[in-house]
């Protein structure tokens, strides 16, 4: 497996400046096309998954993290506090005190559960410079975050339906997890009390992972401050084991927020919240996407979907005109010219690129195209019209497969 700071950088994807600051990457162009591919599916995903989408702001008063209870278990990780007039705002550690409050200015009827609000969000974390470098430890966070709120008995199978999503995205972007982890508490004063709490949060979880079929393990010291969560972890290249998705049942925040819906007997009941991240963090994922694959990322995620190679000049026109359709139907074309070079040197330029147009003579005067794709097999000189088709057809179905020949 690369290293992804080394290969982010060889392939434009992302940088970091001292200037801006350690843990601060910014993305290039080719890194910004990944990313926003992938908060689309992930928003895509979440619509068609019944979940609405919110904003919240990337700061909060001192008093929110304080009722949340983030104050007391997680400042070592919050950056400082700034005074602002008079009260004191912090950069937000975690999304869901802005959702617990969103919950909360509405009333809700039983009817509205499971309530799903998602969020991909800004929030922040005071890393050690020492432990900074490329994606996977960064100081600004763009999070996938989900709450739905609902009752006790929904908590199984919304927890069910996340774990679904999770695995359905693996597949689409090709990732193999190492295991999935129960993480409950560990011996230390880290953790919310209310043990009755524990116990239920974690028999719910227990039953989710045993009837998904999943082989997993329980780790100690592994649980959120306020609940248990089931954990998906992946390594990297240097074989540390991350967080990458995560599932979440919580007791405590809608106590700490008193939060409620009305139940059929018109009383007040108080709802659960279940906490869940299909990909986690969007740094985390792309890091991981990156060495996963080694830059050669599946055609919807691609960067440049189709390398375009004319021959000669005589065919420039031609190739720059089929890259125009491409754009027209939403895929992203390059044009390799030959003034970049002889086309064995155009060809490894692009050998990560799924699919490269070769544009010859011959292509050029009946609109035709031949296809190399990235994993060595060739397609025949074939109409522009069914080249597009197919290649839409692959990245539209989000298919790890490059060709479909019976498909269309
Ligand atoms: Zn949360």
């Amino acid at each position: 497996m690369p290293d992804h700071r080394r290969l982010g950088r060889e392939l434009g994807l992302f940088d970091t400046d001292p200037l801006i600051g350690a843990g601060l990457p910014y993305w290039l162009p080719d890194g910004a096309v990944l990313r926003h591919t992938l908060e689309e599916y992930i928003r895509d995903a979440e619509r068609r998954a019944g979940y609405r989408h919110v904003y919240s702001p990337v700061l909060g008063k001192r008093e929110l993290y304080e009722i949340s209870g983030h104050w007391a278990h997680y400042s070592d990780d919050m950056f400082p506090p700034m005074d602002l007039g008079g009260e004191q705002v912090v950069l937000r550690p975690s999304l869901c005190p802005h959702h617990a409050v969103i919950y909360r200015s509405r009333s809700h009827s039983y009817r509205e559960l499971p309530l799903r609000m998602a969020e991909l969000g800004g929030m922040y974390r005071s890393e050690l410079s020492g432990v900074l470098g490329g994606l996977t430890r960064v100081r600004a966070i763009q999070l996938n975050d989900a709450h739905i709120f609902c009752t006790l008995d929904q908590v199984a199978e919304e927890a069910h339906a996340a774990l679904d999503m999770i695995r359905r995205a693996y597949e689409a972007l090709g990732i193999t997890p190492t295991r999935f982890r129960l993480s409950l508490p560990g011996a230390g004063g880290k953790y919310v009390a209310a043990p009755e709490k524990w116990e239920r949060a974690t028999a719910l979880l227990t039953d989710v992972l045993d009837r998904s079929g999943l082989s997993y393990e329980a780790v100690e010291g592994e649980a959120a401050f306020y609940g248990p969560k089931i954990d998906v972890q992946v390594t990297d290249s240097a074989g540390r084991e991350s967080t990458l998705s995560t599932v979440q049942v919580d007791f405590h925040q809608p106590e700490q927020f008193d939060l409620h819906y009305i139940g059929p007997d018109g009383a007040k009941h108080r709802p659960v919240m279940v906490h869940r991240s299909i990909i986690g963090s969007v740094e985390r994922a792309v890091a991981h996407l990156i060495e996963q694959h080694g830059g050669a990322f599946p055609a919807w995620l691609a960067p440049t979907q189709l390398a375009v190679l004319p021959l000669t000049g005589a065919e420039s026109a031609n190739a720059r005109a089929f890259a125009g359709r491409c754009a027209e139907q939403g895929l992203r074309a390059e044009v390799l010219g030959p003034e970049q070079g002889s086309l064995g040197a155009r060809v490894r330029q692009a050998r990560l690129v799924p699919y490269q147009a070769v544009i010859g003579p011959k292509e050029s005067a009946d609109d035709r195209v031949a296809l190399r794709l990235r994993d060595g097999r060739r397609i025949d000189a074939r109409p522009e019209d069914d080249v597009l088709a197919r290649v839409g057809a692959v990245v539209r179905a989000r298919a790890t497969d490059l060709w479909d020949e019976a498909g269309s």
